[in-house]
């Protein structure tokens, strides 16, 4: 099998492989073997160079392409030559674990994930007396998460006068109160091991000297602070090797620098570039139609990338009228590929919001089709789950005051609001907030019925604590759960709630519950401790839980997509003000950035693609019209088949195919639409689990799809014109409108592709 190291490579991965000496740089478009190729050049180095696999450093985007990327070396190398695989999260921890005490911390801290981040800003908000009209927690954690990526300590920020002195004053707190509770979110992670090595020579000088590689892939969506941290762990002997593709830079919203990876050749001399051309993923009419669409982005690297794969089936574009259809239109096509014999598991959806998923998922429910969502309610952010998961916490970590906030009071334990304020006030004296329980009872602060609930509350976690590493964890998890009360109230629900809907929703959370202990069960038989347990859980993204050997389809975000490659891909939602989102201008780097996504989406694509747009789409229980998206429009006619459909509805009859010109029409027209801001912001689609739209209202009989009297609209072929009348309802719901050009006209709403006008 290692003798595949090099026979299963064409000639420039070979090259990538075997390249020696001065750092390598292997910048190459999507799906030509660029993750191939380091994964190999990682197997060789250790099979044939004789590098101990403790000494090489891969770097992944995500915690499942380390998994994939560990698997497939398993396979090269056998099980027990395996090196460090990580994300940058996952190492800085690693790193930290063993580093921390150098900044202060203890090795025990906790990972705060956006929830803790949230409830520590809002308390903090609340004790410097800012309403959260002047500035919204989720503002705040906008600005700290932006300064980290950048690696900006609250020091550098005050330093640099960048943004307003308040701001980085609270910045400045909530790391006080993150160190108090010997905690780090997210950005610290990254921030503080950068710090460490900054600060501390000798541990820097040590880890250069462990890695003689360091190799990352996915390098086009680095950071400042992480780029900063690759700079740290190359020493003089270190081998630095990068891969990525400029192309496919998506998360510029989250801080990534595409200057990262165009400008590495210039901060490290005498750079090997190796660019690959040839995709083996996806078929000709995929790859050419991909690359139409990323080529109109004017700032990049011209790239050529070919393929010998044959043109394979057209792409597929369906015109919807509305979501509703759309989704529809998804679930029987998936029916009927299903029936020709495809497996479920080649088959993923794609959209550009979370709230999309909705009709998604009923209309494969309708038919019932399993399939597996990606960026929903995350597991481990379930209210049961994480209630959970922080006793868990406050045991390894006493210190960690948003866990210990969370349980003090669940299951109700009739310790109030103002309880616990007089116990958060004792925090800082008493150096966490378990001491500070302590030390208000010991001072008497709390009142008679208080004090005691209390002290059952402390007692009751001391007596956890002792049966720590005693018991296999699922088993304390359980008696922790049955103790405390938590599964007894919970049950009690499952059964006496009121109405069904009650007595389900506690069904699922006992459901949720057994699936969390089944999870401990699992990593405890594979020998691993609680402190990992909590750690992996931490870093964990519902991602990770993917398993690809189940029958079913995938849903997910365009930007979860990204190194994943799947058979058959449907992109929905192709419309303007949706994808591109609105929130990206014309002609901006966010249209630019828009627009690369859509390549990426594409591109993950190998036998047959579909796109789908809708006419009108429910947002927030109205009605709102989009024109097909601008991408649709830079597809060369030839490689879509139903093009004509979304251009004219009325010829859809004529066979032949659309000019050129007519497709530049419908990117002329794309601009036209008001660009309405969508249910989320780039950054609520990773970061926040559950913003989804309040559900739609059902349809009403007279229903008017949001359209009013008197309203004024745009048709593709009449202009703008005002709403006269409108009559029936679903599917032959009519519209009268005068049109200024053609005078009044009646139309069925639904084929009428009516725009704001
Ligand atoms: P992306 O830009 O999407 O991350 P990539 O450049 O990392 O893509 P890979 O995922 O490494 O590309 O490879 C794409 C597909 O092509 C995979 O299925 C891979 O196994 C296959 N492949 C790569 N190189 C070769 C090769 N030399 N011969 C045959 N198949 C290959
Ligand atoms: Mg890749």
């Amino acid at each position: 099998m290692t003798s595949d190291l090099l026979t299963t490579l064409n000639e420039p991965q070979q090259q990538a492989v075997l390249h020696e000496g001065a750092a390598l740089l292997l910048l190459a478009g999507a799906g030509s073997g660029k993750t191939r190729a380091l994964t190999h050049r990682v197997a060789h180095l250790i099979h044939l160079r004789d590098v101990p696999p403790w000494r090489i450093m891969a770097v992944t985007f995500t915690n499942k392409a380390a998994a994939e990327m560990r698997a497939r070396l398993e396979v090269l190398l056998g099980q027990d030559r395996l090196p460090w695989v990580a994300t940058f999260h996952a190492s800085c921890v690693r790193i930290l674990r063993q580093e921390i005490e150098h900044l202060g911390y203890s090795r025990d801290f906790t990972i705060y994930d956006d929830q803790d981040q949230l409830r520590l800003l809002r308390e903090l908000l609340k004790e410097n007396k800012i309403p959260e009209k002047d500035l919204k927690p989720r503002a705040l954690a906008a600005f700290i998460d932006h300064a980290k990526n950048r690696g900006l300590t609250p020091q550098a920020c005050a330093h640099q006068q960048i943004e307003d002195p308040g701001l980085i004053e609270l910045y400045r707190r909530y790391q006080q109160r993150l160190k108090q509770g010997n905690a780090l979110d997210f950005g610290d992670l990254l921030l503080l091991t950068v710090q460490l090595f900054e600060e501390v020579g000798a541990v820097r000088t040590r880890w250069q000297e462990r890695f003689a590689h360091l190799l990352i892939d996915e390098f086009q969506d680095t950071n400042r602070v992480q780029y900063r941290l690759m700079q740290l762990l190359t020493g003089p002997h270190t081998h630095l090797c990068v891969v990525g593709d400029d192309d496919q830079s998506i998360y510029r919203w989250r801080g990534a620098e595409v200057a990262n990876i165009l400008g590495f050749d210039r901060d490290y001399a005498d750079t090997r570039i190796i660019r690959l051309e040839q995709n083996y993923r996806s078929t000709r009419t995929i790859l050419d139609a991909a690359t139409a669409v990323v080529e109109k982005n004017s700032d990049r690297r011209a790239k050529k990338l070919w393929t010998d794969n044959p043109a394979g089936e057209a792409i597929h574009l369906e015109t919807s009228a509305d979501d509703l259809d759309e989704a529809r239109f998804v679930a029987s096509e998936v029916s009927r590929l299903q029936r020709q014999g495809e497996s479920l598991r080649d088959i993923a959806v794609f959209y550009r919001t979370n709230a999309q998923s909705r009709v998604l998922e009923e209309a494969l429910r309708g038919q019932r089709i399993p399939y597996a969502m990606f960026g929903g309610v995350k597991f481990y952010s379930r209210q049961e789950v994480k209630d959970a998961l922080c006793y868990l916490r406050v045991l390894v970590n006493p210190a960690d005051g948003m866990a210990a906030r969370r349980i003090i009071n669940t299951p109700a334990r009739g310790i109030g609001a103002v309880t616990i304020e007089r116990i958060v006030e004792l925090e800082t004296e008493a150096g966490g907030f378990m001491a500070a329980c302590r030390l208000a009872l010991e001072r008497n602060r709390l009142s008679g019925a208080a004090a005691q609930r209390v002290e059952g509350f402390v007692e009751l976690l001391e007596d956890f604590r002792q049966r720590l590493g005693r018991l296999p964890l699922a088993q304390l998890m359980a008696q922790i759960l049955q103790d405390c009360g938590y599964t007894p109230a919970l049950q009690e629900e499952a059964q006496q709630a009121l109405n069904a809907d009650g007595r389900q929703e506690a069904k699922g959370r006992l459901d949720n519950l057994e699936q969390l202990l089944a999870g401990m069960e699992e990593h405890s038989s594979k020998g691993g401790s609680l402190q990992d347990y909590l750690e992996q859980v931490a870093l964990m993204t519902d991602l990770d839980q993917h398993d690809p050997t189940i029958e079913r389809v995938t849903l997910m975000t365009l930007h979860s997509a990204k190194g994943l490659e799947y058979p058959l891909v449907f992109i929905t939602g192709m419309e303007e003000g949706l994808f591109p989102h609105s929130r990206s201008g014309s002609g901006s780097a966010d249209l630019d950035e828009e627009r690369r996504l859509c390549y990426v989406g594409m591109t993950r694509a190998m036998r047959k693609l579909y796109l789908s747009h809708a006419r009108r789409r429910r947002v927030y229980g109205t009605w709102q019209f989009n024109a097909p998206s601008r991408f649709l429009a830079d597809i060369p006619a030839t490689l879509l088949a139903g093009y004509r459909a979304a251009l004219a509805p009325t010829t859809a009859a004529n066979a032949a195919p659309a000019p050129r010109s007519a497709a530049h029409n419908l990117a002329g027209l794309a601009d036209l639409v008001a660009a309405e801001e969508m249910d989320q912001s780039a950054e609520m689609i990773t970061r926040q689990p559950a913003a989804r739209p309040t559900p739609a209202p059902t349809d009403h009989p007279a229903d008017t799809g949001g359209l009013r009297l008197g309203a004024r609209v745009r048709h593709l072929k009449f202009g703008p014109g005002v709403v006269r009348r409108l009559e029936g309802s679903g599917d032959q719901q009519k519209v009268t409108v005068y049109f200024n050009s053609v005078g009044t006209k009646k139309l069925l709403l639904k084929f009428a592709g009516l725009m704001p006008g």
